[in-house]
């Protein structure tokens, strides 16, 4: 059987050795971390994944958390004002199905025990450029899939793909408990996201922690701004004290339920930036081989769209659909090629959605917002484009596309 390597153990690279071992494959991952070091680690994301993103999940029996996890059934805007009230406040329903976000710690450390349990080669080991040169002779096929580490120079980026060469947002997570619901939708589990114009965001949603439920609470701040505080933060208890600060000031209507939350545990604070960029897939090695990058590796954006995870569920589900079809061939440059774009064919819209929502919204989008708390089909189909992004450039980024949804929706 055909013998492929795994680089990095996230989402793409378990989602995908998960697959790939299902259907027979030999596969080998590598990790620069093991499954204890994972879950006893520091938190990686708020990895909040909508029905799409989390069916591909279940088409390999990987689901493990769905039945624990809070099921999500909602997205809500807030905007505030200048005064600091709520200018704008709606709850959008996920038509398609309920969204679910299970800490990483839980899921990734999960995964890499069952694939070691179902016979899978599990190698722990921070995998350097000399390491793959050695192992794309020995492999039918490397795949890299080690997010945003420094396996990344081996791609080169694609300038025209990437119009922001510096991080957009400063980033600052606090998962915790004792949150209350938000009073005038008590009984919706949402994402919750609060924009607070030339400042940035805050977006607040449930979880499934190494400890159980828990919320999280996400600051995404215009860097330079009073929100980009977290840098030389690093005491977790004083992260958290800054996180609630800021909600005091800029979205009171937030911090009015969270005056009793406590971390969940000593890992569960995370700050830091990146800027947002697409790469080009195929990386060459010294001795003249080639390897194929997967999800972050590749199409890396910013986490204010909430869609990173569902992008390397969708990327993993790609890959794995033109491995399993090429049979024997060779996986060449070619096909490397190919599988990349098959992928972009989704993954583009996510990236012209995402670049936008970190520039100043455009007057159209405001107007969208603003109606969609008067008309519940334009709410809904706001929150259904996380799971399905390529809807917004039906409606969304063009004004005159705009206009006329609005209209269509005023007229019915
Ligand atoms: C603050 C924040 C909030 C986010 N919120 C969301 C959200 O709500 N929804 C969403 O969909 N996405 C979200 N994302 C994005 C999402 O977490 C990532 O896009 C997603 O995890 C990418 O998956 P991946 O498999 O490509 O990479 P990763 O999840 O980064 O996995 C890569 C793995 O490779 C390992 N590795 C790195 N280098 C090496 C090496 N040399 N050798 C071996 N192993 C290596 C790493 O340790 C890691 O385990 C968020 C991200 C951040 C930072």
């Amino acid at each position: 059987m055909r013998k492929i390597l795994v680089v990095g153990a996230g989402q793409a690279g378990l989602q995908l050795a998960l697959g790939l071992q299902s259907q027979g494959y030999e596969v080998t991952v590598m990790s620069n971390r093991t499954a204890d070091e994972i879950r006893g680690g520091r938190v990686m994301s708020t990895q909040c994944m909508f029905h799409t993103a989390l069916q591909h999940e279940r088409d390999i029996g990987a689901g493990f958390w769905e039945s624990q996890a809070p099921r999500i059934e909602g997205l809500g805007v807030s905007v505030a004002g200048p005064d600091g009230s709520r200018a704008i406040d709606w709850l959008g329903r996920l038509s398609d199905g309920y969204a679910q976000s299970v800490d990483q710690r839980v899921k990734m450390a999960g995964w890499m025990e069952t694939f070691a349990q179902r016979g899978g080669q599990l190698v722990v080991h921070g995998a350097a450029v000399s390491d793959l040169d050695f192992f794309a002779r020995r492999y039918d096929l490397v795949l890299v899939a080690a997010g945003k580490g420094e396996l990344v120079s081996m791609f080169a980026r694609d300038a025209a793909r990437s119009p922001y060469d510096a991080p957009q947002r400063a980033l600052a997570v606090s998962y915790v408990t004792g949150l209350g619901p938000r009073p005038e939708h008590p009984e919706t589990e949402a994402v919750r996201c609060n924009l607070v114009p030339g400042v940035g965001e805050l977006f607040v949603m449930p979880c499934l922690t190494t400890s159980g439920r828990c919320d999280i609470l996400f600051w995404e701040g215009i860097p330079g701004g009073p929100l980009d505080v977290f840098q030389g933060v690093k005491d977790p208890n004083e992260h958290l004290a800054t996180t609630l600060e800021l909600m005091e000031r800029f979205t009171p209507w937030e911090y009015a339920r969270a005056t009793k939350v406590e971390l969940t545990d000593a890992g569960g604070t995370l700050a830091g930036r990146y800027a947002p960029t697409v790469r080009k897939p195929v990386g060459r090695l010294p001795g003249g081989g080639a390897v194929l990058g997967v999800a972050d590796v590749v199409v890396a954006n910013d986490p204010i769209t909430g869609q990173g995870s569902n992008s390397a569920s969708k990327c993993a589900a790609a890959y794995l659909s033109a491995i399993v079809e090429h049979g024997d061939k060779p996986f060449d440059e070619d096909w490397m090629q190919a599988t990349f774009d098959r992928y972009w064919q989704t993954a583009q819209h996510v990236t012209t959605w995402t670049n936008a929502m970190l520039a100043p919204p455009p007057e159209h989008v405001l107007n969208l917002l603003g109606a969609a708390g008067q008309a519940q089909p334009i709410a809904d189909r706001f929150a259904d484009g996380f799971n399905d992004p390529a809807d917004f450039e039906n409606w969304f980024f063009a004004p005159d596309k705009a206009e006329a949804y609005l209209a269509e929706v005023t007229a019915g």
